[in-house]
């Protein structure tokens, strides 16, 4: 990890919000690559979760059962960006948690408070870790800059056109031959409106729409506004 600014910065963090497909999983693992900060994958998280309840066959849309069962999976994030990891009970999810199946689940998953709770105080743990270890973290999600890191120096809010963003998640599922952008769109569609609860954007946040950008242009961005923080 080749840092520009590393070690003069210690204890950055920098929130990267926005709904799926606004580009910001890239763009923040990217700009953590480049200012040798952690990197944390939010949506990781409960995508992981949800992964497991299908698998132990717990429908989503009971929240009694899924509080009942929340904390029988012992989920483990790392935060290396050039390699982040999502486990649950030791395995690897990292593919299986990108499918429809899951993407089409988590946000009645995410809408149970329990879950919320127990997740965030997780993230806000890994994010205070990252924090007095130096030299600091990138996260990303929906609610990082509003609920998980509310003080957090840097907030971007990163949204994209509809069209965009399902284009980019298309793209994402090659292997999926009914994830088609019509679909996508129109799952998309649904998520957002479930995951509407979340997508506040932070009142100090810098809006960024990514639609017409390249990637260098949003990571330059980043990286930009995290350097002109004041030291110290
Ligand atoms: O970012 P990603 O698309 O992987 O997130 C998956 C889902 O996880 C979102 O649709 C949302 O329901 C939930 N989520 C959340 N809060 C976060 C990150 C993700 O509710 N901070």
């Amino acid at each position: 990890m080749g840092g520009i600014s590393a070690s003069d910065r210690p204890g950055l963090v920098i929130a990267v919000d926005g709904p799926s497909g606004s580009g910001k999983s890239t763009a923040a693992r990217r700009a953590a690559s480049a200012l040798g900060l952690r990197y944390l994958d939010t949506g990781s998280m409960y995508r992981a979760l949800t992964w497991w309840l299908l698998g132990q066959m717990v429908d989503v849309s009971d929240t009694a059962a899924v509080i009942a069962r929340l904390d029988e999976p012992v989920i483990a994030v790392g935060t290396d960006p050039a390699a982040p990891r999502i486990l649950v009970d030791g395995l690897d999810v990292g593919g299986p948690i990108r499918t429809r199946e899951v993407s089409n689940a988590v946000s009645a998953v995410a809408a149970v408070p329990e879950v919320r709770r127990v997740l965030v105080g997780m993230q806000q743990e890994i994010i205070a870790e990252a924090v007095a270890a130096g030299p600091g973290i990138v996260a990303e999600g929906r609610d990082i800059g509003t609920v998980v890191a509310p003080r957090a120096p840097v907030k971007v809010y990163l949204t994209a056109s509809e069209r965009a963003r399902a284009e980019r998640r298309s793209g994402d599922l090659p292997g999926d031959p009914a994830a088609t952008v019509a679909t996508i769109q129109r799952e998309q569609a649904t998520r957002d409106r479930k995951d509407a609860g979340q997508m506040v954007m932070a009142a100090d946040a810098v809006e960024i729409d990514t639609t017409a950008l390249g990637l260098d242009e949003v990571v330059g961005e980043i990286v930009r506004m995290a350097l002109a923080v004041p030291h110290g």
